[in-house]
């Protein structure tokens, strides 16, 4: 879950390194560090945020047309000084910075110590460049060349990136199951784990495949292999990223502008895909497939986190509208059990990057077994959208913050147009159900912005839960995967222990936590079972607890029971999740801010997770 850049050209390589590693310190915050080739290999490496880098070089040796750059979430080894990336060659000629988990790496370094070397950090990566180096040494070979037999030996992930102090016009990168891209400039090359450090640079990138290395020359020429010397024909993308998407556009934190972009997101995601005044809904990926899909025997939807709830309120969708059955598993589950998945199966992987490594695998399980397998991700050209059969873009643009705030809205849209059009073409809702849902899903952007009015009045209720050190969230249907994701917002953010329970089942546990220390959120804007919600709000007054429910416009019972109530307006049931999200990722950030936590970049989390 590093991020990884580097870069090679005509201009004064440090600048560039830390403005891009700024620009992916989301990955991975534990600590960061730079190596400069200028005669010399510098290399600077500080615990912490990037900023702790560039204030601790300060006053060093910086110059250098050609450099490479870490920002670490730690795996292996503490996050200190020592394990910080880069990582040195023992005869100090090589750097190296890596993304990913060298599995093997405890016998390769008994291996390696038995030749003499010493090892400095406890990581992985440290052996890995050593590898390359005692294979170089001793057949006096090209870089590549070395990195090529090296990652034969290897087994695990990476994503690296090696200088060689001996060649400085040259720089060569290789990947396998963590994310590259390569960026080409005019005699220049970035390289970086995303597009987010190249696009103010260039347009045109190649997206590393796996087992694929690649050499960019300061002559302006690059070539790449696989790692069984086969040489590939890369294809060239033109990068549609705009600058803008990555500053934080006058908001403190890229969270609250991400929660503030939905009304946004959610229209860019329908775009030219629902039309409600003509009455249909065409999702390319769909469409391709569409046999397969309607015909299917069942769908497996494999994700991670705040992916996976959004895949728990696909499984209601794709059930209740579509009569297909539906089984949502987590992606790292499902990868180490021995699952049954069929022909007859579609499995869809649900990941904001598109890098996510468990979610990866458990792909590539079910490509092994015939399913067909279905993508839906934000970060175009990602791992996962390049290896499924079909699928389709959220659009909601790059999402920084760390906890998901405009993607996980992207994936229920998504996940609802789909369900809308699986039902359509299976006959299983009358058309006029289908027109009636059409209409109200094209107002949904609208009302978002309607719940967003409600910012202030949730800030201070945000006051009341500040310094509870457990909070409660439940919800019925729709709203039971909304009361996880809830809960999971409020622990990533403000570190206060939260659980998510379907109502109903608060009885047969949770309640018994319940006192006046307990504030319990209630998403309350169920039509079908409205009076049994009022009910377990009911239990939960009976015992003291503090009450936030969230009601639709105009409610008048619960109103009177909760302590708090935040409205949302109304809509059709299954497009609730889209609205009743929105207060509690606001109730998230206040939280977080009124206990002092970083909300964009929370201790011990990264964005992406690309290992295991
Ligand atoms: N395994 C390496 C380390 O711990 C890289 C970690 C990662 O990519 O998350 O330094």
């Amino acid at each position: 879950m590093c991020g990884i850049v580097a870069y090679i050209g005509e201009k004064e390589a440090y600048p560039l390194l830390i403005k891009g590693l700024k620009r992916l310190e989301y990955r991975g915050y534990d600590s960061a560090g730079v190596a400069l080739l200028n005669g010399d290999v510098n290399v600077y490496k500080k615990k912490g945020k990037v900023q702790e880098l560039v204030n601790h070089a300060q006053g060093a040796k910086k110059n250098g047309t050609l450099g490479i750059g870490h920002t670490r979430w730690a795996t292996h080894g503490a996050p200190d000084d020592l394990n910080a990336h880069p990582h040195v060659s023992g005869d100090g000629r090589l750097a190296l910075v890596h993304n990913g988990i060298i599995e093997n790496y405890a016998l390769l370094k008994k291996a390696l110590e038995k030749e003499g070397h010493v090892f400095h950090s406890e990581t992985d990566t440290e052996v890995l460049v050593h590898l390359i180096e005692e294979i170089q040494n001793r057949d006096n070979l090209p870089l590549e060349e070395a990195i090529r037999i090296a990652l034969t030996r290897v087994v695990g992930a990476y994503a690296i990136v090696v200088l060689d102090k001996n060649d400085p016009n040259k720089l060569v990168a290789a990947r396998k199951a963590s994310p590259l891209v390569i960026g080409i400039g005019e005699n220049e090359f970035f390289l970086a784990s995303d597009a987010t450090p190249i696009i103010e640079h260039t347009k045109k990138v190649i997206y590393l495949n796996d087992e694929e290395i690649a050499v960019v020359r300061r002559s302006g020429s690059y070539d790449i292999r696989t790692i069984n010397n086969e040489v590939q024909a890369p294809f060239i993308h033109e990068l549609d990223m705009k600058i803008e998407m990555l500053e934080k556009g006058g908001y403190d934190y890229f969270m609250l502008k991400e929660i503030h972009e939905q009304p946004t997101t959610i229209s860019d995601c329908m775009r030219g895909r629902l039309n409600a005044d003509e009455g249909w809904i065409m999702l390319g990926g769909l469409e391709e497939h569409v046999n397969r899909i309607t015909k299917a025997k069942r769908i497996i939807i494999a994700a991670c986190g705040t992916s996976w709830h959004a895949g728990l309120i696909a499984e209601y969708l794709i059930e209740d509208l579509a009569r297909l059955p539906v089984e949502v598993e987590y992606a790292s589950e499902l990868r180490y059990r021995n699952p049954i998945i069929t022909e007859d199966d579609v499995v869809i992987a649900i990941s904001q990057s598109g890098e996510t490594a468990d979610t990866l695998a458990a792909l590539e399980l079910a490509k092994e077994k015939g399913a067909l397998i279905y993508g839906i991700v934000n970060v175009v050209g990602s791992s996962i959208a390049r290896i499924t059969d079909a699928g389709s873009y959220i659009h909601a643009g790059p999402e920084i913050g760390v906890a998901s705030t405009k993607a996980f809205t992207g994936q229920v849209t998504l996940l609802t147009m789909m369900a809308l059009s699986l039902a359509h073409k299976r006959g299983t809702i009358s058309t006029s159900y289908f027109q009636q849902l059409l209409n109200e899903m094209s107002n949904i952007p609208k009302k978002v912005e309607k719940v967003l009015e409600s910012n202030k009045k949730i800030e201070y209720i945000a006051q009341e839960i500040k310094d509870k050190p457990n909070a409660l969230y439940l919800g019925r249907g729709y709203n039971f995967p909304i009361a996880l994701e809830g809960a999971l917002k409020l622990k990533e953010i403000s570190y206060i222990h939260a659980e998510g329970y379907p109502a109903a089942e608060m009885k047969h546990g949770p309640i018994a936590l319940i006192d006046e220390e307990m504030p319990v959120i209630v998403i309350a804007t169920n039509k079908s079972a409205y009076d049994k919600i009022a009910s377990n709000i009911q239990e939960v007054k009976a015992r003291k607890g503090l009450v936030i429910a969230v009601v639709t416009e105009g409610d008048e019972v619960i109103s009177q029971i909760a302590d708090y109530t935040i409205e949302i307006p109304d809509t059709e049931e299954p497009f609730t999740p889209l609205l009743s999200v929105i207060p509690l990722q606001l109730l998230s950030y206040h939280i977080a801010l009124m206990r002092d936590c970083n909300v964009d970049q929370p201790r011990n989390l990264a964005k992406s997770v690309t290992v295991e």
